[in-house]
């Protein structure tokens, strides 16, 4: 927390200034400190900053009894927590900045600012047992980079961008009327400050061109339908200098024939002869990573579970793995030879 400066100080005027002196003050403030006058000025921000939240604050009957009673704390227990930015106070301010700047927004955002790329989203299938076992895998996508013949600057070859006649490379016109002078977007770089006479052939002068990329994705084990996960910088590549955006792989897994999954654990259904289910005896029960010897004891019925530890799907964030859970289903002998059968009549007879 800093501690913060009086609003008269900071508008420069007197306790019992009148709405018209503050306005006055304000309106001189802004003119000198505004965003568009000083690009990359953290103090002149600031100075911007304060000057608003000063000026929203004295020139509110309600705000400024408050604050004149009880100073900041007063506004903050009423609820008061200034501007979130300037976009903020663009939008509240609109009509004052709309006669000293003369247009509505108060700003025309500086195209040659550092801009970060856009995010990426890209939907991959993957097996289920790539979800269970992790995977390493190619993804091929086509992005915005900046044009290799010309680096970026949209320029022919060995032409460079030529700063704007009309503008001296401002991207802003000024013109005074009056008291004021009046700064609008440049309408012969549209804002740019330069203008490129001939442009790039590759990229039309866009400064980017489309490409296809493969990007090596890791797939950690654990990951289930629904996961997301983020490449850094794998996005489309900033202008100016900005930071490039991210990739988000965004996963589906497919079915698997044996297995289900639920969380961790893994669900699979082995059968099992009415033999093994009366007499016991092992089978082998098919594994995410081989086949495990399961030991059926006497007089498993149908439905019967049998957990397998740690034989699931890894945590995808932490340590350990899920369950294996195996479900017995006795079948039941089609196709019976003539000799099975009378054994069989013979043991109904015995079983009463
Ligand atoms: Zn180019
Ligand atoms: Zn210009």
């Amino acid at each position: 927390m800093t501690i913060k400066s009086d609003y008269y100080e900071i508008l420069g005027v007197e306790r019992n200034a009148s709405d018209e002196e503050i306005k006055r003050s304000y309106r001189k403030l802004a003119m000198q400190y505004h965003p568009d006058r000083n690009p990359g000025n953290r103090e002149a921000e600031e100075m911007f900053k304060e000057a608003s939240e000063a000026y929203e604050v004295l020139s509110d009957q309600g705000k400024r009894d408050i604050y004149n009673r009880y100073g900041h704390d007063g506004l903050t227990g009423a609820g008061y927590r200034g501007f979130s930015g300037f976009d903020d106070i663009f939008s509240s301010f609109g009509d004052v900045f709309g006669d000293i700047f003369g247009f509505s927004t108060g700003r025309s955002r500086s195209r040659t600012a550092a801009q970060a790329g856009a995010d990426l989203r890209y939907d991959l299938r993957i097996s289920f047992m790539d979800a269970a076992l992790g995977a390493t895998t190619e993804i091929s996508l086509q992005k915005y980079v900046l044009c290799t013949s010309c680096r970026g600057s949209g320029c022919a070859a060995g032409i460079s961008p030529e700063v704007c006649s009309r503008c001296q490379g401002r991207g802003q016109v000024t013109q005074s009327s009056g008291f004021f002078s009046i700064s609008t977007t440049c309408p012969q770089c549209r804002g740019q400050g330069q203008v490129i006479k001939t442009p790039c052939r590759e990229c039309s002068g866009g400064g980017k061109i489309k490409v296809a990329k493969t990007v090596q994705l890791k797939i950690p084990a654990g990951v289930e339908t629904g996961s997301r996960l983020r490449m850094r910088g794998e996005g489309e590549e900033g202008e100016y200098g900005g930071p490039s955006g991210d990739l988000y792989v965004f996963i589906e897994v497919k079915r698997h024939d044996v297995f289900e999954r639920e969380g961790n654990d893994i669900y699979c259904r082995i059968p099992i002869t009415f033999i093994q289910a009366a007499l016991g005896g092992s089978v082998e029960a098919p594994t995410l990573t081989g086949r495990e010897k399961v030991k059926i004891p006497r007089g498993t019925q149908t439905g019967r579970t049998f957990r397998l530890k740690g034989k699931g799907i890894p945590h995808l964030r932490g340590y350990g793995c899920g369950d294996q859970v195996i479900e017995t289903v006795v079948t039941v002998p089609t196709n019976l030879s003539r000799r099975q059968e009378e054994l069989l009549k013979e043991f109904e007879k015995l079983s009463g």
